[in-house]
């Protein structure tokens, strides 16, 4: 069992080593090389386990699941690798200088992660999620619900994604090495099934569609692969006059054309739909955004895997396949049972939740075209994002938008402020997505802008906590900047500076254009209202909850929201809405109880 543990250490530090053989990274060998090797020699050291030992059980016990693996284990079974690593954990070789022993990184490498080895701060004191810490203070992982024993599966994309894929626009994808000064190309995204294979065709940015969907209603039966994980389910995918926010039917009553559980005719011979449902107000919602409204996560397990099962390579491939984000337990469209979200003391909440429970008709009414590293220019047509949600005119009912790009129009890992979207071009791409909106969604339909964040806040926040590799965040954030490969230069700086303008001549003034939009311009098919995101409003509930801001902060990347953020955010939204804005939310429907009573829980959102 031990050794397993350290197997899968190996396992993500084999994945990632040889990703630039299998077409997965372009990243800097020497970075991948650290971050991992500051893994294993810490595992290693914690567990006094032979290197070699669990390499063998590595490539006998878990590749044969996983055959594309097989690559990756013949590198990291070599005998070099092997014997060198374990060399570095005997005689205390840091994971930077053990790298330019592997030949991964240059003898005259100007990047240091690990400034003091081993770390002096241990494990416990470090910035972790709320079960890691658990489980590093001595409870049982096996105890641990097997959804969250799963976690570790899930890095093997995500680090994939936070490490130069899904972080970062497509057009910043690369890596640069400082010894050479020298660009690699771009890697492709692939999505085929969760396997990676050299040679695949790259997706193209606005196929974030479901894989699975026969009758092309762009709904799916089936959760990952941007299926009902995202969409709501559809009940009949073999009908695409079938599936969630439908309005119009030919069918009668006992047909639910609509997906949201309600069908048949009372003693009157009235439909169910007609009494519970027609005049009510009925909507469905639309989450448009970036990693933030995907709910992109790295567990901070995959830093810590002796903490893992065993049994954690089961449902392997259903994991990979949603691009190691969490739409089901999202502050957009999240719906699931907390038992299968990242832990967090206040479960699940959304939009799509507090929707659905104002208006019980509204069930499974819900698309989530949020997509990692996406940004105004991403989003806008043509081929752009929002392209890639139902067109609901003259067939569905309206719709409340959510349009969130919260970051990336300032974040990239170039050390400048060059590449941060300009002002007329945020207008543009903002009008041009709303031009393709007001096209495709039904009258009455509504559009709230969520501005970008003022990503000040996670320095201010995280300047005195550990990584949970075991460094300050701070010499974390330089590191990833002397490689250019930040997921943020702007925010993830150490120089104030450069955070002050980034926010003060960048993200604010791309703020100031949504009011401006909304000032100047009309739509025939929605309303629109701007809601900027008050993390520090965030932050002080949650202190007043009783929390420490750092665990409204995922630990790994330092940077996207965690669970508890998560539900503290559709909190917020939430109310501002309510206060402000509450025609986007429409009446409470009083037939609420008595759906309840005729159909229980409306068939569910589908086997989570
Ligand atoms: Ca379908
Ligand atoms: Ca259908």
């Amino acid at each position: 069992m031990a050794s397993k543990r350290v197997a899968s250490v190996l396992l993500i530090a084999a994945v990632l080593m040889s990703g630039s053989a299998v077409g997965v990274m372009a990243f800097p060998k020497c970075l991948i090389c650290t971050l991992l090797t500051g893994i294993i020699e810490q595992v290693a050291l914690d567990t006094q386990l032979p290197v070699s030992t669990a390499i063998d059980n590595l490539c006998t016990d878990v590749t044969k699941d996983l055959p594309f693996l097989d690559g990756v284990c013949e590198i990291a079974g070599g005998v070099v690798f092997a014997s060198t690593v374990q060399s570095c954990v005997n005689n205390g070789v840091s994971p930077d200088n053990c790298c330019k022993q592997l030949k991964w990184c240059d003898d005259n490498s100007p990047c240091t992660l690990f400034k003091e080895w081993p770390p002096k701060v241990p494990l416990t004191q470090r910035h972790l999620g709320p079960q890691l810490l658990e489980l590093a203070q001595g409870a049982d992982f096996n105890a641990m619900p097997k959804a969250q024993s799963l976690e570790l599966v899930r890095a093997f994309s995500g680090v994939a994604a936070y490490l130069g894929l899904g972080a970062m626009d497509k057009n910043e994808r690369r890596g640069v090495s400082p010894a050479h000064g020298k660009h690699h190309a771009p890697a492709p995204v692939h999505r085929h099934s969760g396997k990676v294979n050299a040679g695949d065709t790259p997706i193209p940015v606005a196929d974030h569609l479901p894989l699975f969907d026969d009758d092309g209603d762009r709904f799916s039966p089936y959760g990952a692969l941007r299926g009902y994980h995202w969409r709501g389910m559809d009940c009949n995918d073999k009908d695409k006059s079938v599936y969630p926010g439908r309005q119009a039917t030919t069918y009668g009553p006992e047909v639910d054309h609509n997906c949201n559980g309600i069908y048949g005719s009372n003693a009157q011979g009235e439909s169910y739909e007609d009494v519970l449902c027609k005049g009510t107000g009925q909507r469905g919602i639309i989450s448009l955004g970036d990693s933030v409204t995907a709910h992109f996560r790295i567990p901070d397990y995959m830093l810590r895997p002796a903490y893992i099962n065993a049994s954690t390579y089961e449902n392997l491939i259903p994991l990979v396949e949603d691009e190691a984000d969490w739409p089901l337990c999202s502050w957009g469209t999240g719906f699931a049972n907390a038992s299968s979200c990242p832990y967090s003391k206040l479960g699940v909440d959304s939009l799509a939740l507090k929707l659905r429970a104002n208006n019980l008709c509204n069930h499974r009414d819900f698309q989530n075209a949020g997509v990692n590293g996406a940004r105004v220019g991403s989003m806008a047509p043509p081929g752009g994002i929002v392209t890639t949600i139902h067109n609901r005119t003259g067939t569905d009912q309206p719709a409340v938008v959510i349009y969130a790009l919260v970051g990336n129009d300032v974040c990239n890992g170039h050390p400048d402020f060059s590449r941060m979207t300009t002002p007329a071009d945020f207008e543009a791409s903002v009008v041009a997505a709303l031009e393709y909106l007001d096209a495709a969604l039904a009258p009455n339909s509504y559009v709230i802008f969520v501005g970008l964040a003022d990503g000040r806040i996670l320095f201010d926040t995280l300047q005195n906590e550990t990584h949970p590799i075991g460094v300050p965040y701070p010499d974390f954030y330089d590191y990833l900047n002397c490689y250019e490969t930040s997921p943020c230069w702007g925010w993830m700086n150490t120089n104030t500076t450069v955070r002050d303008i980034t926010w003060n001549e960048h993200a604010n003034v791309l703020n100031n254009i949504y009011p401006k939009i909304i000032s100047e311009r009309s739509y025939d098919n929605f309303e629109m209202f701007y809601v900027p995101p008050d993390f520090q409003r965030i932050i002080d509930a949650w202190l007043a909850m009783g929390g420490h801001a750092r665990e409204l902060i995922e630990p790994v990347d330092g940077f996207h929201p965690s669970q508890t953020g998560n539900v503290l955010l559709a909190q917020q939204i939430w109310a501002d809405l309510k206060a402000n804005f509450s025609q986007a939310i429409g009446p409470e429907n009083p037939n609420n109880a008595q759906i309840t009573a005729l159909f229980g829980d409306q068939g569910g959102y589908g086997p989570v």
